[in-house]
């Protein structure tokens, strides 16, 4: 058991074909190491094409596409921005960034995402709110055709951080492109990765030359450095780029594979009624980024324990935001699905480079747990 190697959640995995490394030379061929150039330009067209957005900005991270969301979405201090609670802490930071309040609302059951519901009763208590972020966790996609027509209704800006959930659909669009701003994350552990980046896409052209132009220092048009605005240094380099187009070209490849895991720990899973998938919902295809699964009546903990001494990482699903001491003081507009998730749902390796052999050690664990009643 010992020497066998860690099993992990997610973690980078090139193609074979070398796709990435074929862009970073060709930047390097071109001295074209930082901060903008080709591999940049590119990467925002490809990654645009392929979710059918119309304009992108290629950031360092996600967390820095929400920020300049937020900014472009004028929100200011003491603001209310409305976010789902049930995520992880890059989602709800930016709000604090920006020197706003957020205000976290539950999620739902059907797809474990912002519950209209709550999200309705948020605005009819702040109407004034000037932005909501809805997130897609997991991969799995949020109700968004109700929460676009709430946000209409009430005149507020859509957020949708589609971090996690990059190639899901939901009824064959691709998340990240129903709210007016769409983030995108290629962190370490995403489904795609650059080694660490965002990319923040609308279909608001001159909103989206904004963000470039806050993100590489607010430089004004001049010969001298001019400024007149506050600038950030949150522009993605040419190399990272580089790695982003070569991910690209894999990425529905990683879909399927994220897919395959996931069906083979239902299939491998399905006669015991003490454990449950992540929901799936026929108007939504996922892109599976991590396998989650709820444990009825075991605690979490002894399955992580089981798993982690044979050498195979799992964790807890994200634990509410309005539960983090951090953001203990901030309204919380909800009942208790997401602290139910949290306290019964377990994220299983799903990294696309495990073989069959991989996940039937992560099966074999789960197995002698859930069988010792
Ligand atoms: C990873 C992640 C982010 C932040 O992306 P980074 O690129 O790591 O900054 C934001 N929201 C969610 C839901 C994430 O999973």
């Amino acid at each position: 058991m010992m020497n066998k190697e860690r099993l992990v959640l997610s973690s980078p995995h090139m193609s074979n074909e070398g796709f990435e490394q074929e862009y970073v030379q060709e930047a390097f061929d071109t001295n074209w190491i930082a901060p903008l150039g080709k591999n940049v330009d590119e990467f925002e067209h490809e990654l645009v094409n392929y979710v059918r957005s119309q304009n992108g900005a290629a950031l360092i991270s996600g967390t820095a596409a929400i920020h300049m969301a937020l900014k472009a979405a004028d929100v200011k201090e003491d603001d209310i921005v409305i976010c789902q609670s049930l995520t992880f802490s890059a989602t709800a930071n930016p709000i604090i960034y920006q020197g706003a309040i957020p205000v976290f609302v539950d999620s739902e059951e059907e797809t474990w995402n912002m519950d209209p519901e709550f999200l309705r009763a948020a605005l009819e208590k702040y109407p004034n709110a000037k932005a909501v972020i809805v997130v897609n966790l997991y991969g799995l996609a949020a109700q968004l055709d109700e929460i676009v027509a709430i946000c209409n209704e009430y005149n507020v800006t859509l957020i949708e951080d589609a971090a996690e959930s990059l190639g899901t659909t939901y009824k064959g669009q691709a998340t990240g492109t129903f709210g007016k701003y769409g983030v995108y994350s290629f962190n370490g552990n995403k489904i795609i990765t650059t080694s660490g980046g965002g990319m923040l896409v609308s279909n608001d052209k001159e909103k989206i030359e904004k963000v470039r132009f806050w993100s590489t220092q607010a430089r004004d048009k001049a010969r001298h450095y001019q400024h007149s605005e506050i600038g950030y240094n949150y522009r993605m380099s040419n190399i990272m780029a580089g790695v982003g187009r070569g991910q690209l070209k894999v990425l529905n490849n990683r879909i399927q594979k994220k897919r395959y895991i996931h069906d083979f720990y239902k299939q491998e899973l399905k006669e015991f009624s003490n454990i449950s998938f992540m929901p799936e919902n026929e108007w939504s295809e996922s892109n599976f980024w991590l396998s989650v699964v709820i444990l009825k009546n075991k605690d979490t903990n002894e399955l992580i324990d089981a798993l982690d001494e044979a050498n195979i990482e799992s964790r807890p699903v994200w634990k509410p935001m309005h539960l983090q001491p951090v953001f203990a003081n901030y309204d919380y507009i909800g009942g208790e699905v997401s602290e139910e998730l949290f306290k019964k749902g377990i994220c299983l390796p799903s990294d696309t480079k495990m073989e069959n052999e991989d996940l039937y050690r992560v099966t074999s664990v789960i197995k002698r747990v859930l069988q010792s009643e």
